[in-house]
């Protein structure tokens, strides 16, 4: 097996920490100011698994155009991974992942041909003490969708604070432990 380099895309609605997530895991800083990125663009990170074996994560952020939902089509072709992030403290934010979910199936041309893509859950914001989304109902989303599409494995659900800088590295761990292209 070559070395592993995994496009992994954080998608979700604007404003639900995606920059800041992905800061926070490449650079362990976090920035209150809030600032569209400009342009999709991504960070590579290589990661040192237990066992020795080496895997790069391109992780991709969207440029702040999620409110028209024209990322393009570079930004989700070839992905390996997906993260949908959400707002634990933002109920509509989470209400949206089934729709970010099949538009970037949609865009990246898998459709339905392979239900075990792997997508990872993301709430973030846990550090705000006014939580409206439960660790139950992320649960409900990913087992709900297991069943609809006949996923093997239903997708991990993490809960992290970019701004404590707590939990962030778990999505990404995962993905790195778990993705392998052949
Ligand atoms: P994006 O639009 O999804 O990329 O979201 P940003 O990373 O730009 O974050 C949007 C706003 O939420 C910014 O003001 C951030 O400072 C803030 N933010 C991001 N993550 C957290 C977090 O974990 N906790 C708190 N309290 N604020 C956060
Ligand atoms: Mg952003």
């Amino acid at each position: 097996m070559g070395k592993q380099l995994l496009k992994v895309v954080l998608i979700g609605d604007g404003g639900v920490g995606k920059t800041s997530l992905r800061n926070q895991f490449i650079h362990k800083r976090f920035t209150n100011a809030y600032k569209a990125t400009i342009g999709a663009d991504f960070i590579t990170k290589e990661i040192e698994l237990d066992d020795g074996k080496r895997v790069s994560l391109q992780i991709w952020d969207t440029a702040g155009q999620e409110r028209f939902q024209s990322l393009g089509i570079a930004f989700y072709r070839g992905a390996d991974a997906c993260v949908l992030c959400y707002d634990v403290t933002n109920f509509l934010t989470f209400e949206h992942l089934a729709k970010w979910r099949h538009e970037f199936l949609k865009q990246a041309g898998i459709g339905d041909s392979n239900p075990d893509f792997p997508f990872v859950l993301l709430g973030n914001k846990i550090d705000i003490d006014e939580r409206v989304v439960s660790r139950r109902q992320a649960r409900g989303f990913a087992q709900e969708n297991a069943l609809v599409t006949g996923a093997r494995v239903e997708m991990p659900c993490f809960e992290a604070s970019a701004k404590d800088g707590i939990h962030v590295e778990d999505a990404f761990l995962y993905i790195a432990k778990t993705v392998r292209i052949p």
